[in-house]
C-alpha cells in the first residue's frame, strides 16, 4: 500500500517509458513500470529507489488482454489507487502494404491498440470511484498524418488518438482526463535500428534538425499528469521538434 499518487507505465523497461517512469517517480508517484523484460525493470527499479523515490516493477506481456486486466486489478487492489495511466509500450512491425501479412498488421494493433483499450476499461472503474484520474496515450506524429511502410502502425497510433478522443468525452463529467502524445522521432531502439541514410532524410523534415530525447516526451506526460493539466482533455500534443504543423 502506497500513500503516494500512483502510475501505471506500460512499456516501462526501457526507451520513452523508462524515462517516463523516472520522471512521474521524481514527481512524487509512485510508478509501477510494466514489461516483459523483468531483468531490465528490476534494474530501473532499483536505481529509481536508491534516489530515494518510488517504483516497482510489474511483468506483463500488455498483448495478453486478461494478464493486463489482471496487472491493473491487482496493482489497484495491492495500494487501494490508480491516479495515472499511461499506455505507452508500443511495437512496429513495419513493410510496404502489398507485403504486410495479417499476422504483422494483426500483432501491431494488438499490443498498441487493443491493450490501451483493455487498460481504459480495467482503470475507468477505480478512477470513477476515486473522482477523478489521468490517461495518457502515446500515439505517434504517423497516426496523425500516415507514413508510408507503417499501414499498421498508423493504424494503431490513429486508433489510439480516436479511443482517447471517445475515452475524453466519456469519461470527462466523471473528472477523468485523456489525452495523446504524438512524439516524432525520439532516440530509442525503436529508431536505432534505421539505417543513417534514413536518419538523416528524417532530420531533414525536422525544423529542430536533430531527433527527440526520451526525457522531453516524459516531460510532457509530466506536466499532463499534474495540477496544471487539469484542463486539457481530448487533445493530441505533437511532440516533435516542429515536423507536423
Ligand atoms: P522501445 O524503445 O522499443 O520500447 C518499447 C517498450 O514497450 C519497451 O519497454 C518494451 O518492453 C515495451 N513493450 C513492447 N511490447 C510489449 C508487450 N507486449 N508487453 C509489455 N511491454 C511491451 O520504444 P520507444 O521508442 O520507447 O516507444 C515507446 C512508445 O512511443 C511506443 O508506443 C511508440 O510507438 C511510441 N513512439 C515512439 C517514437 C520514437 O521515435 N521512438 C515515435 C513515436 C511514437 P519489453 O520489450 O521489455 O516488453
Amino acid at each position: 500500500m502506497t500513500t503516494k499518487p500512483l502510475a501505471f507505465v506500460t512499456g516501462g523497461s526501457r526507451g520513452i517509458g523508462a524515462a517516463i517512469v523516472r520522471r512521474l517517480a521524481k514527481d512524487g508517484f509512485h510508478v509501477i513500470a510494466v514489461a516483459r523484460s523483468a531483468d531490465k525493470l528490476q534494474q530501473l527499479c532499483q536505481s529509481i529507489q536508491s534516489e530515494g523515490l518510488s517504483a516497482e516493477p510489474l511483468v506483463c506481456d500488455i498483448s495478453d488482454g486478461k494478464a493486463l486486466a489482471a496487472a491493473i486489478e491487482s496493482t489497484i487492489e495491492k495500494h487501494g489507487r490508480l491516479d495515472v495511466l499511461v499506455n505507452n509500450a508500443g511495437i512496429t512491425k513495419d513493410g510496404l502494404i502489398l507485403r504486410m501479412d495479417d499476422a504483422d498488421f494483426d500483432s501491431v494493433i494488438q499490443t498498441n491498440l487493443k491493450s490501451a483499450f483493455v487498460a481504459i476499461r480495467a482503470a475507468a472503474r477505480p478512477m470513477m470511484r476515486a473522482k477523478g484520474g489521468r490517461i495518457i496515450n502515446i500515439a505517434s506524429v504517423a497516426g496523425v498524418a500516415g507514413n508510408a511502410g507503417q499501414a499498421n502502425y498508423a493504424a494503431s497510433k490513429a486508433g489510439l488518438i480516436g479511443l482517447s478522443k471517445s475515452v475524453a468525452k466519456e469519461l470527462a463529467p466523471k473528472n477523468i482526463t485523456c489525452n495523446c502524445i504524438a512524439p516524432g522521432f525520439i532516440t530509442t531502439d525503436m529508431t536505432n535500428v534505421l539505417n543513417d541514410q534514413v536518419k538523416e532524410a528524417a532530420k531533414a523534415l525536422i525544423p529542430l534538425r536533430r531527433f527527440g530525447l526520451p526525457e522531453e516526451i516524459a516531460s510532457v506526460v509530466s506536466f499532463l499528469a499534474g495540477p496544471d493539466a487539469s484542463y486539457i482533455n481530448g487533445q493530441v500534443l505533437c511532440v516533435d521538434g516542429g515536423m507536423l504543423m
